[in-house]
This record gives structure tokens, C-alpha cells and sequence, in this order.
């Protein structure tokens, strides 16, 4: 069973490992499914919610502001795709899992994908989330697709035709974060690389030294430095990804 947290915290560069240890830090609970990290789309559909009404919840120690950020935040989804996140104040019907959005001190982070066991998830797929992290809607889109079943784009198995890591500018302990994976277990979904995926590192994640990259594009086969991923909003590729899952029966 996949266990995974993955996090994400306010992209800004020239912040060092310590600052993305934060925010971008996995908690992997077993060790088999270490490998299985930082794919980019589950590509199991029982790890996929079973029907395009995802019900939600806003914990209620958040502010309205707060409140507010989380609702303007779905709205993408429920306009662009064809899920709609219904808000609820107590449980949702008999047999649904709730998506539960939470306030954390510590860490902005929630499993990926649904998981179809209760005795390992509970009745709800907790959204850990920090002052910080609820302060800007994009960053709550981005946890919305770890719960969707989307994992960090530049470890999509294709990744190497597009990406170099530099773990020399890496400490290792954070090397895991930049696996790439295989196509057994996720897929693009034939969905161009997108460096503008709300859902992708920016170039000095987790650096030793953030005023170099630690991930350089390919460009003609050669690595150049360049701006990549965001927290503003997901990408048209982002919301392609969600729509193959969700929308069309036959992916
Ligand atoms: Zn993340």
C-alpha cells in the first residue's frame, strides 16, 4: 500500500535545503514502495477516486480568508474538469471518503491518490496545510493533485529527455526527491513534459548552493538553466492529466 506524504511549501528562490525540507519533504512509510516516490501520474485505478464528486472539508480552526483560499482553489477543478468538490460540514454520504483540509504548524503534505483500504487511510484523506502554504491557492491546487493521484513532474519516467539533476548541489539525504520512475506503476498519459506544471520543482530545490540549479533543462541535449514550475495555478497540462483520469472511461 502506498503510504507517501508529499509537500510542498511557497517556491522562492535562493532558499537552501533547509527550507525545502519543509515543504518538499516525502515521509515514506514502507520501504518497498520507496521507489515508488515521485512518479508523476498513478496510473492503478483503484488508486483513483471512485466517482468524479470528491466531498471536502475545511477544518474549522481555519480563517474565512482561509476557508475562502481553499474554495477559490477547487474551484479550477470543478470548472475545467469534470470533478466537482462538494463542501461538507460534517461526514460525507455513507461510503465516501472525505478529503479533510487541515492547519499543520510543521508541514504542508498529504498521501497520493485514493486509498481504497480504509484500514490503512480512514474515513478521510487528510490535506495537511501551514498558515503559509494556505496562504496562496496554487499551493493548495498542488496538494489537491498529490490527493488526485499526481506526483511531482519531474519524476515522470520519462524525465531524463527532458531534465538533468545535479546531485552533486544535492545533500544526500534529499536525493530520493529527484528519482525518476518506470512506467510500470505511473504514466504521462502522453501529456507533453511541462515545465509549467504547478506540480514541478523549481531549478534550485533543495541546493547545497541555491544559486545553482540543482535541475538544468535539456535543450538541443545540452543542460541550460532555466525558470520551471510555479505556484500560481495548475497548468493546461496538469488539468489534461486530472481529465484523462477522471473524465475519459478508457484511460
Ligand atoms: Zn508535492
Amino acid at each position: 500500500m502506498l503510504v507517501l506524504l508529499l509537500c510542498l511549501g511557497a517556491i522562492v528562490s535562493a532558499q537552501g535545503a533547509e527550507y525545502f525540507e519543509n515543504f518538499y519533504n516525502e515521509i515514506d512509510i514502507e520501504d518497498e514502495q520507496a521507489e515508488a516516490k515521485t512518479r508523476n501520474a498513478l496510473q492503478s485505478k483503484w488508486q483513483r477516486w471512485p466517482s468524479p464528486t470528491l466531498y471536502y472539508r475545511i477544518s474549522s480552526d481555519y480563517s474565512e480568508d482561509e476557508k475562502d483560499n481553499v474554495r477559490n482553489a477547487l474551484e479550477i477543478f470543478n470548472d475545467q474538469t469534470c470533478l466537482q468538490f462538494e463542501e461538507v460540514s460534517g461526514t460525507p454520504p455513507a461510503g465516501r471518503r472525505l478529503v479533510h483540509y487541515k492547519k499543520s504548524t510543521k508541514f504542508c503534505g498529504t498521501k497520493v491518490g485514493y486509498n481504497p483500504i480504509p484500514l490503512f487511510g480512514g474515513a478521510s484523506h487528510d490535506v495537511q496545510l501551514t498558515e503559509s502554504c494556505l496562504s496562496k491557492v496554487g499551493i493548495i491546487q498542488h496538494e489537491t493533485l498529490h490527493v488526485l493521484g499526481l506526483y511531482h513532474e519531474q519524476s515522470r519516467p520519462d524525465r531524463d529527455d527532458y531534465v538533468v539533476v545535479d546531485y552533486d548541489n544535492i545533500p544526500r539525504k534529499y536525493w530520493s526527491q529527484f528519482m525518476a520512475m518506470s512506467e510500470s506503476t505511473t504514466t504521462t498519459y502522453n501529456v507533453p513534459y511541462d515545465f509549467e506544471s504547478v506540480m514541478h520543482y523549481p531549478k534550485n530545490a533543495f541546493a547545497k548552493d541555491p544559486s545553482k540549479p540543482t535541475i538544468r533543462a535539456l535543450v538541443s541535449g545540452e543542460p541550460m538553466e532555466r525558470e520551471m514550475g510555479q505556484v500560481l495555478a495548475p497548468s493546461e497540462g496538469d488539468l489534461i492529466k486530472v481529465r484523462k483520469m477522471y473524465c475519459e472511461p478508457d484511460n
